[in-house]
């Protein structure tokens, strides 16, 4: 099985790697799609997504996710997942893929990462995640019916969160360090229509208290300099993401932050190396833009492989 060679492996399994495989394997290049988890990226850690076009009402972020995957197996991409890219072999004008089940060389590469979301690094955090501390709110939201929940950051994901949130906890505590919202106002406007939500701004979280799970959170005041502690039974952390790129060491280029250096096209700073979605550098974080960047790096190995 390892050592087979592929037109093109794509590592990544979210929409923007499941969007290139589409496109490579419906040009009938041999395509080998890679994914550490399960397929579907981000869209599975959404509940319903409303601004991917085509479906004016909505969709749930599996179903989007499960449609993405069935079409990539429809034109015949080679779907490996729980194999997680462990590091690239770029020496030599080789292009290899090492996993922890063994290595895949292909002729093309398309990265598609995506990103996970930032840690705080707060007294408690590590300690009580899986025990409150969540990163999900689809995924840990429904166990807080009734209680009583705080949600850290202002972006489009906290306000998106706190809002399904809303759905179940009997109120959600919405801290946020400055005076205003990084994300969309028409969200946060909804979030607070609910009558749900308690809006705790300038104010940074200091330490998540609790012995078997979350008992409580404290914030501190940024004028004031005051503590205060809440008493709530889940915190969500959602103060932005950081890139899947620790495999790619140095292989190709990256810049400060982890992201991935491209150009317009996609192209990396390795020969036949391509990346799309979240990973790459100045993405913005869409699910029809990381579609749309599969599109173009699965463009560029066209260019590459079939009309050289
Ligand atoms: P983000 O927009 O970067 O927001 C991160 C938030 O966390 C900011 O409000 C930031 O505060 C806060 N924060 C960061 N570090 C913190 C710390 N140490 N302590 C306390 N707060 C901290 O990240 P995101 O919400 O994950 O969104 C990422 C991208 O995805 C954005 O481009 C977003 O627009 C996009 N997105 C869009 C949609 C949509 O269009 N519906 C949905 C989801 C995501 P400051 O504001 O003070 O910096």
């Amino acid at each position: 099985m390892t050592g087979e060679r592929y037109d093109t492996i794509i590592v990544g399994g979210g929409p923007a790697g499941l969007t290139a495989g589409i496109y490579t394997a419906r040009e009938q290049l041999r395509t080998l799609l890679l994914e550490k988890a399960i397929c579907g990226g981000w869209p599975l850690l959404t509940a319903t997504i409303e601004n991917y076009p085509g479906f004016p009402e909505g969709i749930s972020g599996a179903e989007l996710a499960a449609r993405f995957k069935a079409q990539a197996e429809r034109f015949g991409v080679e779907i490996r997942e729980r194999e997680e890219a462990v590091a690239l072999d770029l020496s030599g004008g080789k292009i290899g893929v090492e996993t922890a089940r063994g290595s895949w060389r292909g002729r093309s590469l398309i990265l598609a990462p995506g990103c996970r979301m930032k840690k705080l690094g707060l007294p408690g955090e590590e300690e009580l995640a899986g025990r409150g501390v969540s990163y999900c709110a689809v995924c840990d939201g429904p166990l807080y019916r009734g209680r009583e929940v705080a949600v850290i950051g202002g972006g489009n994901v906290a306000l998106e969160e706190a809002l399904f949130l809303t759905r179940f906890a009997a109120r959600v505590h919405l801290i946020h360090r400055r005076d205003r919202f990084r994300g969309e106002k028409l969200v946060a406007a909804e979030l607070e229509k609910t009558g749900k939500a308690r809006f705790l701004l300038k104010s940074v979280p200091v330490a998540i208290g609790g012995k078997d799970g979350v008992e409580s959170i404290t914030v501190r005041r940024t004028e004031t300099g005051k503590e205060e502690t809440v008493p709530v039974e889940a915190v969500f952390v959602f103060v932005g993401v950081e890139p899947n790129t620790g495999f790619i060491r140095e292989t190709v280029r990256l810049n400060g932050d982890g992201f991935i250096v491209t150009d317009p096209a996609g192209k990396t700073s390795a020969d036949g190396v391509f990346a799309a979605g979240d990973a790459r550098e100045g993405n913005v974080r869409q699910i029809a833009a990381a579609c749309g960047e599969g599109v173009a790096a699965a463009m560029a190995v066209r260019k590459l492989l079939v009309e050289y």
